[in-house]
């Protein structure tokens, strides 16, 4: 049974600071054709849009970075997760700013953003990614590898030396529901120790506890302590969606990845999509997408439906 494409009903803002850069930038999601994808471009220096494609990311340092012809918009991991995870396949993406703003540091005001405007149904099928070999990246003692399966499932693993961290693993068969209930409010997360060498680099300037989950050396900063007991390898498989949203299609796979981080999605994406005897193009349905309830909570006041 072939699944059907998705735009939005209509279009959402999300406006506040860029994660790294800080500045005050927005971004406005909009309905688009079928057969579209997802087209971003910044839409303050007069860009025209280009795929949001792994063809298309400049840098994996930190954050993903996407632009082509001497423009980039960065941060595009947690909005492309909340548009993939919600079963969105076309939208244009119009950034003002070089960055996508952090929000709260999850994909949480996306997701509600999204589905206070609702998804419509298009009359073309959607097609996924389906996997007939293993496809294996390894760098720096982390690994990413695609198996073959029947739909998306990710097994995510994290080691940081810390003892509010150390060793997590979380594991699930994704649709739209785990998504949102399981991962969508997991929020990024750094190091106090590490803030004043990444300002030093021009990243992390609009970090705060607003943002982001800060860990000291006694442990977590923030106030109201952590969303999840796993909160730190949930954010992990958040950033592993946003960056896979950037093969173009929903994958059928099971995903393991290991002390990862966006270069290494960003590699095995690559890898994938650059070895065409691995893989093809088939309408079977990737990603369970049960149908989306409109919102009804509160939409966060960072969020403008147009
Ligand atoms: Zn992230």
């Amino acid at each position: 049974m072939a699944v059907f494409q998705h735009t939005l009903k209509k279009k959402v803002e999300f406006s506040g600071i860029g994660l790294h850069t800080g500045e005050r930038v927005s971004v406005k999601v909009s309905p688009a054709p079928a057969g579209s994808g997802l087209l971003i471009r910044r839409s303050d220096l007069g860009a025209s849009y280009i795929p949001c494609t792994y063809k298309h990311v400049l840098s994996t340092s930190h954050a993903t970075t996407v632009g082509s012809g001497g423009w980039s918009v960065s941060t595009v991991e947690h909005l492309l997760a909340a548009l993939s995870g919600l079963g969105v396949d076309n939208a244009y993406i119009d950034v003002e700013g070089p960055e996508v703003p952090a929000m709260d540091g999850s994909a949480a005001p996306f997701v509600y953003g999204i589905q206070g405007v609702g998804l419509r149904l298009q009359r073309s099928p959607r097609r996924c990614i389906e996997l007939k070999e293993e496809v294996v990246v390894a760098s720096g003692g982390g690994v990413v590898c695609l198996e073959p399966a029947n739909h998306f499932s990710i097994s995510v693993e994290i080691d940081f030396p810390h003892p509010a961290i150390e060793r997590q693993h979380y594991a699930a068969k994704v649709n739209s529901k785990v998504f949102r209930n399981e991962i969508a409010k997991a929020r990024t997360f750094g190091f106090l120790r590490e803030v004043e060498w990444l300002r030093s680099q021009g990243l992390a300037l609009g970090g705060s506890l607003e943002n982001a989950v800060v860990v000291g050396d006694e442990g977590v900063l923030n106030g109201d302590g952590l969303r999840f007991d796993d909160e730190f390898v949930r954010h992990k498989a958040l950033d592993l969606i946003g960056d896979l949203a950037l093969l173009g299609a929903p994958i059928k796979a099971k995903v393991t990845a290991v002390k990862s981080g966006h270069a290494l999605h960003h590699r095995v994406a690559k890898a994938l999509m650059e070895s065409a005897p691995s893989w093809d193009y088939s309408l079977s349905p990737a990603i369970e997408f049960p149908s989306m309830a409109p919102a009804g909570g509160e939409i966060p006041a960072q969020v403008a439906t147009a």
